[in-house]
């Protein structure tokens, strides 16, 4: 019998429930699960960084500490969790990035705002180019944004990926390193940053990073709000360098009142709401890993601790 805890923010709990129970039927482990265990019971703790839990130093059996969510710039830190953290790597959050990036870039590709928010009623005919003529960059090469790649590929675009280490991708114009960074961004019409926040990627669009890109480019950051210098971008904006931004995470979330972004006209703020972990999709996912943990297979999405991601 292995014992499973449900560990993420108790809101979770009842939709989570039903889709785990059926995942981890299928699996044909004998398994309790439960969102209350003794913490030296649990052998899997199913996690999400907005949890009452703090302290895993009690989880002394725990083979895999499992987060529901893709970002884990919240827990690496934890010096209690020694136990292996594992990521969230799901076809339905995945699927949601996929659109939720498509969608806006679409909408600055065909400069689908003139037409919504056209106060004066203009009819000013504007025909924009063609997909294979407009470049998007792309920054991060992960799960999310390699598939946000394969996507913007498949509608015709010029695309430009970037990552730490060296990719390739079918289509895909693959950069690394900080050479990789200039070339990306040079070429950069449009630019999707979907990288981990980690010390590295900090401040990684910032008024040298701006000032690389074409004139009149967009920005949209579904990634993470201290990949961007707030003034810098706000700066960018106000001089033309930077066209539009579609922004849905923050350095601070709720975005405060005052925030100048929220009242900039080329600002659209979303609030992180760009993917979510899908519980019926996700299930599978967590049960895959828990049956690898028991057949003494290397666990599936491991965070490398050191890189924070
Ligand atoms: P992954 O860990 O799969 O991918 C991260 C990518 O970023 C990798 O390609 C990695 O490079 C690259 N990277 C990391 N550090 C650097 C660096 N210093 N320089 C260059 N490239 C770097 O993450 P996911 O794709 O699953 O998710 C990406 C992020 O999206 C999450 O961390 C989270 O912050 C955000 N997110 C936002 C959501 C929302 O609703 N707004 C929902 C879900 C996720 P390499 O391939 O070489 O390792």
């Amino acid at each position: 019998m292995i014992n499973i805890l449900f560990a993420a923010h108790p809101s979770r709990w009842p939709l989570y429930a039903p889709h785990l129970r059926r995942a981890l039927d299928e699996t044909g482990l004998d398994y309790t699960l439960s969102d209350d265990m003794a913490p030296e019971t649990a052998d899997y703790v199913i996690y999400s960084p907005n949890s009452p839990l703090r302290d895993f130093t009690p989880f002394t059996r725990a083979k895999l500490v499992q987060n529901i969510w893709a970002g884990v710039e919240e827990i690496t830190g934890n010096e209690t969790l020694t136990q292996p953290l594992a990521r969230m790597v799901d076809p339905g959050l995945t699927a949601g990035m996929v659109e939720w990036v498509s969608g806006h870039v679409m909408r600055y590709h065909l400069g689908m705002d003139r037409h919504i928010v056209n106060p004066g009623h203009d009819w000013a005919p504007h025909t924009p180019p063609l997909a294979p003529q407009r470049r998007v960059a792309v920054l991060g090469l992960g799960a999310l944004g390699s598939a946000v790649c394969v996507q913007l590929v498949a509608l015709g675009f010029q695309v430009t990926g970037w990552a730490r280490r060296a990719k390739a991708l079918k289509g895909v114009r693959c950069q690394h390193g900080a050479d990789g960074l200039n070339v990306a961004l040079q070429d950069a019409e449009i630019l999707v940053t979907l990288l981990p926040d980690t010390p590295d990627t900090a401040g990684i669009i910032n008024a040298k990073t701006l000032s690389l890109m074409p004139k009149g480019a967009f920005v949209i950051n579904p990634g993470r709000g201290p990949l961007i210098e707030d003034s810098a971008l706000i700066a960018a904006l106000d001089t033309g360098q930077i066209a539009g931004a579609t922004l849905d995470v923050f350095q601070t979330e709720p975005l405060p009142e005052d925030d100048p972004y929220w009242s900039h006209p080329k600002v659209t703020v979303t609030p992180h709401i760009a993917a979510e972990t899908r519980p019926e999709t996700a299930s599978a996912v967590i049960a895959d890993n828990i049956l690898r943990g028991e057949a003494g297979k290397p666990f599936r999405h491991l965070v490398d601790r050191a890189a924070g991601y």
